[in-house]
């Protein structure tokens, strides 16, 4: 089980208000897409959430305990970034062992976890490359890669396809669909890209401006879009 309450959530910055009071509830097994323009505090409130920024008032609840100040390591939970961050000295397959080994798993153990996120995310036949002889794909299959083997309680992707090429995109879309269809795991997904939010998700935040403008399906946002910022976020004629 793993479902996040975030209540009344608010973060400054040098006394600019980013995340301005979000009240947001994501379901165990939900694929929850994060959708709005650059800037609105999309990545503040996935770090918040990460714990890698402390919140100023508000509370964060992971299946009913409050992890508002547990620290980062403690949560659980496995980011990804749009920069890959790969080890460029390790191959594919030590960048997927090395969180475990810190947390000095068994090699059997890692080694299972490993082949087992390598077939999900068809990396077999590199894992002994490094990331350099990687395309850009392949390298943002590793980054989750090394998500998948933590088994984190919540999957965070902030804008993990927003340096991929248009075609590369739409595979990589495929996949994260597909990744969630057999893993089920609780999952949010940061993007300012509609398309990409619409296709993946099941809830849509809406966000603008440190605040949530709409929560709902995409059906439901297409059919009833809360506001006229809604509609033309998504390309509605006004
Ligand atoms: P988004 O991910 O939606 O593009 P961000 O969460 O990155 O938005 O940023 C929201 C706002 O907060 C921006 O105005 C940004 O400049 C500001 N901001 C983010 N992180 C910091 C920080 N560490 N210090 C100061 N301002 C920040
Ligand atoms: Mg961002």
């Amino acid at each position: 089980m793993a479902r996040l309450e975030i209540r009344s959530l608010r973060k400054r910055f040098d006394e600019v208000d980013v995340i301005k009071g979000v009240d947001l509830e994501v379901e165990d097994r939900e694929f929850c897409v994060f959708l709005g323009p650059s800037g609105c505090g999309k990545s503040t409130l996935l770090r918040l959430i990460a714990g890698l920024e402390d919140v100023d008032e508000g509370h964060l609840l992971l299946d009913g305990g409050d992890i508002t100040d547990l620290p980062a390591v403690n949560r659980n939970l496995a980011m990804v970034f749009q920069s890959y961050a790969l080890y460029p000295h390790m191959t594919v397959r030590e960048n997927m062992s090395f969180a475990l080994k810190l947390a000095k798993a068994e090699p059997d153990v890692i080694a299972k976890k490993v082949e087992r996120a390598a077939r999900i995310l068809a990396l077999e036949p590199l894992l002994d490359r490094k990331p350099a002889a990687l395309s850009g794909g392949q390298r943002q299959r590793v980054a989750i890669g090394r998500a998948i083997v933590r088994e984190p309680r919540i999957f965070l992707f902030d804008e993990p396809l927003s340096n991929l090429d248009a075609a590369l995109r739409v595979q990589m879309r495929l996949e994260i669909a597909r990744l969630h269809q057999e893993l089920k795991a609780t999952t949010i997904y940061v993007t300012h890209d509609q398309v990409e939010a619409m296709t993946l998700a099941d809830k849509v935040v809406i966000f603008n401006a440190g605040r949530i403008e709409q929560v709902g399906s995409p059906l439901e946002l297409y059919r009833r879009p809360a506001n006229r910022f809604v509609a033309s976020f998504l390309g509605m004629p006004q």
